[in-house]
């Protein structure tokens, strides 16, 4: 009978492991998740579910190493596509950066957009995406991602995940940010809901399994070499779908590709170390971009928490310390970065209602983790950051006057100004830009294939998520990121399961 393993992930505190499912032991686990902040998500604990290592067989059909998003989706689509696929996660929890996404998943023309008549295209879609990333996208796999964007919505949607509040993000012209019923986090609830799907079709889950090696036998992949329970074991796949994630946490490889972001915080988990690079890399892999790594204008630095790019759409507005706006905080991610860097403070204020607090779930966490000041009035509110009253107080007039005209003659913003910011409490979180997002990373072509340096596949090596480059070109746009999981996820699973079956 299937033994697994079930942690109770709880944010900041001791990991407890408690045998569950058929077969009624218990064990303790002190896990390192524990300790480590990064680890926090804002979108609620939850409990999770492993399979005991005993359980480990030498061969699979598929491995798939990191249980991500793109880990899980692969997964689940190996299965469904005919294979057997093991998946291999090197920390105590399975989520990776998934687990912290926050604002929602980027589709077009999707069913819930119809339904609430939002009008959007694919096209328009894979136009301000290729516009965000500075037309430096790789346009091949940019029209396989927005053309499977709605299916990808449609299909976590038959697997119990529903995304069908629709929120806007930074360079989008329109709502296709999609996110749970409820307006909160997508982390939490995705992943909770791809891990149940994970165990619904009996695929093994392994955490605390890190891979060091991608195989090779007579120039074919012949599987992985792990490290688990204190010892390296090797186990034999004919295909191998690597869903590492970024290098966001490793600043070493983070300053090596980008000086410049020495000494940034960083809003990454702690497994995101780029082990996929280079273990792919030591196969002869090809590269792409990998000095393209993103900083995110609105995170806390006491906590690197990221402050969901949903506050700002659902109405929020970014002031200096002289409490005055600088920019308009709808455009892109690099350019709001930047902004905030060349303020002479190099930080600002997020400031918004009790309306915004309404529509973005996320910010009760934020203030449960003390990371707002609020007051009954602006003034108040500009007395609790050290702004001027007077300042703050018409920042704010001119603000409402502008979403009253649906016009912002200061700094040009054209979305997320359907609601005045006029309803007390106020409130502010002082940010910063942090190490959010590597967009380089493996070349893959649109079947997800590995990329060697000749433009050839490596025949049985695929990845899919943040671990490869390309699509997003010099510059992610906010929700692209979890679409980009479940649409490459999905078709790694599909792509290596029909492999194997050769
Ligand atoms: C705070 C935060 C908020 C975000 N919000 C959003 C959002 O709202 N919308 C959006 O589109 N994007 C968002 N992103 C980006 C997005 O979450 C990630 O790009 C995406 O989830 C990456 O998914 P992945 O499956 O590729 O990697 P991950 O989810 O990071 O999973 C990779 C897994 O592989 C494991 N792993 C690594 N190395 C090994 C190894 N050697 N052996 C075994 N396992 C290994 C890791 O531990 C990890 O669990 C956010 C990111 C952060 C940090």
């Amino acid at each position: 009978m299937k033994k697994i393993f079930s942690n109770l992930l709880l944010l900041s505190s001791l990991l407890l492991v408690t045998a569950c499912g058929n077969a009624g032991q218990t064990t303790n686990s002190t896990s390192s998740a524990s300790s480590d902040k990064t680890t926090d998500t804002t979108s609620g604990a939850s409990e999770q579910q492993y399979t005991d290592p005993a359980e480990l067989k030498d061969t699979y059909d598929v491995i798939i190493v990191g249980a991500g998003g793109a880990g899980m989706a692969a997964a689940i689509q190996a299965k469904e596509s005919g294979a057997n696929p093991v998946i291999l996660e090197k920390m105590p929890i399975a989520g990776g950066n998934t687990l912290k996404s926050s604002a929602g998943m980027n589709a077009s023309e999707t069913k819930f957009q119809a339904e609430q008549g939002i009008e959007d295209s694919n096209q328009a879609f894979f136009d301000e995406t290729l516009k965000g990333g500075a037309e430096t996208n790789d346009q091949e796999l940019l029209r396989y991602f927005v053309d499977h964007s709605a299916s990808a919505i449609d299909w976590l949607d038959s697997m119990g995940i529903k995304l069908d509040n629709i929120t806007i993000t930074g360079g989008m012209s329109t709502q296709r940010t999609h996110r749970p019923s409820d307006g909160s986090s997508i982390g939490g609830y995705l992943v909770d809901g791809l891990i149940s799907n994970v165990h619904e079709r009996e695929i093994p889950l392994f955490v605390n399994a890190d891979v060091v090696k991608i195989n090779e036998t007579d120039g074919k992949i012949s599987g992985v070499q792990v490290k688990i329970e204190g010892e390296e074991k090797t186990i034999k796949a004919d295909a191998v779908i690597v869903t590492t994630g970024g290098f966001g946490a490793n600043m070493e490889m983070v300053v090596a590709n980008k000086p410049e972001l020495a000494g940034f915080v960083t809003t990454n988990q702690a497994g995101s170390t780029g082990d996929g690079i280079t273990m792919i890399e030591a196969l002869g892999g090809q590269t792409v971009d990998l000095d393209k790594i993103q900083i995110h204008p609105t995170v806390e630095q006491e906590t690197s928490l990221l402050i969901t790019e949903a506050v700002r759409g659902e109405g929020a507005i970014l002031v200096s310390q002289a409490g005055t706006r600088f920019y308009n905080e709808m455009d892109t991610r690099d350019k709001v970065s930047q902004a905030i860097i060349a303020l002479p403070e190099q930080y600002a204020y997020l400031i918004f209602d009790a309306g915004v607090k309404e529509r973005a779930k996320a910010i009760d966490f934020y203030v449960k983790e003390g990371l707002t000041v609020e007051s009954e009035t602006i003034e108040g509110l500009a007395n609790e950051i050290g702004a001027s009253e007077a300042d703050l107080k018409a920042t704010l007039d001119t603000w409402n006057q502008a979403v009253t005209a649906q016009d912002d003659t200061e700094f040009g913003r054209a979305t997320a100004m359907d609601n005045r910011l006029d309803k007390g409490p106020f409130y502010a979180i002082k940010i910063a830009p942090g190490i959010h997002h590597t967009m380089g990373g493996v070349k893959i072509n649109t079947l997800t294939e590995v990329q060697n340096k000749a433009n050839e596949s490596i025949p049985g090596l695929y990845a899919a998520g943040e671990v490869t480059g390309g699509l997003h070109g010099s510059n992610r746009i906010g929700g692209n990121a979890v679409a980009d999981i479940i649409i490459f996820g999905r078709q790694a699973g599909e792509q290596a399961a029909t492999f194997v079956k050769k």
